[in-house]
């Protein structure tokens, strides 16, 4: 090939590409819908904050072809009412306040929608530990964390093809000794926000399945202890963390109200409680936002 031929080549990608940024359809999505049809799109609440749940309406009549959404690289859930496809997304608690752009793809068509995040403000937490080394791990233990790290990225990642929970009840019900987001200091030093819900409760309360799922994975964590991960289809997870006893194994089949194990202080903890924790396309949300109001 000539230098010309790949300039030209070179040329050519530029303006596909600039075609495919400038062209697509940036329609911004609808309001969301206020009142969810559960029955056929499942528990979710629309909160479009990080760490939230955004549904969007794609504008795709529920008669046609099931539409593929990404973001960010990452396979998004879709739903179908009696009249359309929405998409159901998980926000990361890092992300930016601000537009964002979905992909979706038709058959070989492709277009982008946007739809907003605003902002909103999580509480400081600050834990004092006794063991230090659940702090600033020894080189040993690094290498364990990284590989329970790069297990852990591959379960959340798993997806059963269809929802099974249309309905979400509490695993364990007790007092909240730290919501969902809170930005944490151990010993006085920052790590990751919080991705889930504290109940404190006795080592030994059993825990629930809060819908019917599959478990995709059990195990002892160095963080998390001994934990469970249930898949309840489309990328939609509950996880599980601190666990004294685990009474499940990977590939069972769980119904809503099943016991999967009991509260524990297992792992980087400061007393008995269950750490309960909603992934929606591999990144936690708050849980409650799958719980009816009471
Ligand atoms: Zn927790």
């Amino acid at each position: 090939m000539t230098i010309n031929a790949i300039t030209m080549k070179t040329l050519f990608s530029l303006i596909a590409l600039a075609a495919f940024v400038i062209t697509p359809w940036h329609a911004q999505a609808q309001d969301p819908i206020a009142k969810l049809d559960v029955a056929q799109l499942g528990p979710f609440e629309h909160h479009n904050v990080p760490g939230g749940i955004v549904i969007i309406p794609l504008g795709i009549n529920a008669n046609e072809l099931e539409p593929s959404v990404e973001w960010n690289e990452r396979a998004i859930a879709t739903l179908a009412s009696a009249e359309e496809w929405f998409a159901i997304l998980g926000v990361p608690l890092n992300t930016e306040a601000g537009t964002h752009y979905i992909n979706i793809r038709t058959g070989d068509k492709l277009r982008r929608l946007g739809f907003e995040v605003i902002d909103t403000s999580y509480e400081e937490q600050r834990i004092t530990l006794k063991n230090n080394s659940k702090v600033n791990p020894a080189p040993l233990d690094m290498k364990r964390i990284n590989a329970e790290s790069a297990r852990l990225g591959k379960v959340k990642r798993m997806r059963t093809k269809t929802l099974n929970a249309y309905e979400f009840i509490w695993p364990v019900e007790g007092p909240i000794s730290s919501t969902f987001g809170l930005r944490r200091f151990f010993n006085d030093q920052p790590r990751r926000p919080h991705g889930g819900i504290d109940i404190a409760m006795p080592t030994g309360t059993p825990i629930v399945a809060p819908a019917d799922g599959t478990i995709i994975d059990t195990g002892e964590y160095f963080f998390n202890g001994n934990s469970v991960f249930i898949e309840h289809g489309l990328g939609v997870q509950t996880f599980y963390a601190h666990m004294h006893s685990i009474s499940v194994s990977i590939g069972d089949e769980v119904k809503q109200g099943d016991e999967i194990g009991t509260v524990g202080e297992t792992g980087r903890v400061t007393g008995a409680h269950l750490h309960w924790s909603l992934g929606l396309n591999g990144t936690w949300v708050d849980p409650t936002l799958v719980l009816a109001d009471d």
